[in-house]
Parts: structure tokens; C-alpha cells; sequence
């Protein structure tokens, strides 16, 4: 089987958009290692162009799974994060993990950046900020790192 990230393909047949996945130069330890999390969020939100085919994919092929049953990060969502967003879904019919979110999300919050990723909206650089910010303090690291500030996302994804 061809190496496509942490994206599970087991029992669908490869799609086109699958030949573009940024993760594909990338390795798999850095979207399997949970250490390496901000760096595999970085690749799918920042530098994938087909993230938003991505998204669909996984919903569709992990729905109804238990977290026990998913790996890694993919479309830019841990697989902790996926299970949650996925279990929020009642019975899990069509866009139903919509509920989930109340439309009062704050921008800058872990929260804002959840819903933008599950519901494929763009990503601002407020959340993106909030997210580089926590993500380094997390770490305990001080120093910017290349790819992460807001404007090299701006620049990524118009
Ligand atoms: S969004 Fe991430 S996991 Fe999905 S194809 Fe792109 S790089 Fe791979
Ligand atoms: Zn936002």
C-alpha cells in the first residue's frame, strides 16, 4: 500500500486528490507521534492543498468510531479531537456535528479553531495565532519556529 500520512485508505480504493497530500513527502512518524503534533497540524492546515477532500474522507470512513480505533493527526484534527467532533453528532446524520457549535465561538480560542477545521472554514490568523501561541507554550519553547507565523498561513491558504 502506497504511504498516504495517517490518512486511513484501507478499504477504499486510492482517489485522485490523494496524489497531492502534503503528508505524503512528509513521513508518517510525524502524524503518528504525538509529539510531533504541531509540527503534522502545521502541514495540513498550512501547506496541504487538498485538506478540504481530506476532511470529507475521514469523516466518512472513521464515523461511528471509537477513539481507540483512529490514529494520528489528519486534516489538521488529532484523533482525539475527531472522535469528540464526530461522537457530537447525534446518531450521526449529515452535518449534524454543527450542534456542537453555538456560532459564538471566539476567534483566537481552541475551540474557534475546532470548529474551522471540522466545518472546512477558512482559517483566520487570529486562530491560527491562538493556536502557534499555545502550541509553544505547551512545549516550553520561545523561539518562532519556520511556517508558523499567521502571515506565512495567510499567504499558504489564499
Ligand atoms: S490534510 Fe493532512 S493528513 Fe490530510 S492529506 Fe493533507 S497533509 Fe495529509
Ligand atoms: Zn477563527
Amino acid at each position: 500500500m502506497a504511504y498516504i500520512g495517517s490518512v486511513p485508505d484501507t478499504a477504499v480504493r486510492r482517489l485522485d486528490w490523494m496524489d497531492q497530500m502534503a503528508c505524503r513527502d512528509v513521513g508518517p512518524a510525524v502524524f503518528e507521534d504525538d509529539d510531533q503534533e504541531h509540527e503534522a497540524r502545521t502541514i495540513c492546515i498550512a501547506r496541504c492543498p487538498v485538506r478540504s477532500q481530506c476532511l470529507a474522507h475521514v469523516k466518512t470512513v472513521e464515523r461511528g468510531l471509537h477513539r481507540d480505533q483512529r490514529d494520528g493527526v489528519v486534516a489538521g484534527l488529532t484523533y482525539t479531537e475527531r472522535h469528540r467532533l464526530d461522537a457530537a453528532a447525534p446518531r450521526h446524520q449529515g452535518d449534524a456535528a454543527l450542534l456542537k457549535f453555538d456560532g459564538t465561538e471566539r476567534c483566537g480560542t481552541h475551540l474557534a479553531l475546532l470548529r474551522h477545521l471540522w466545518l472546512d472554514e477558512p482559517i483566520d490568523s487570529k486562530c491560527w495565532s491562538g493556536k502557534v501561541k499555545r502550541d509553544r507554550k505547551n512545549r516550553g519553547a520561545a523561539a518562532p519556529e519556520d511556517g508558523e507565523s499567521a502571515s506565512d498561513l495567510v499567504r499558504a491558504v489564499s
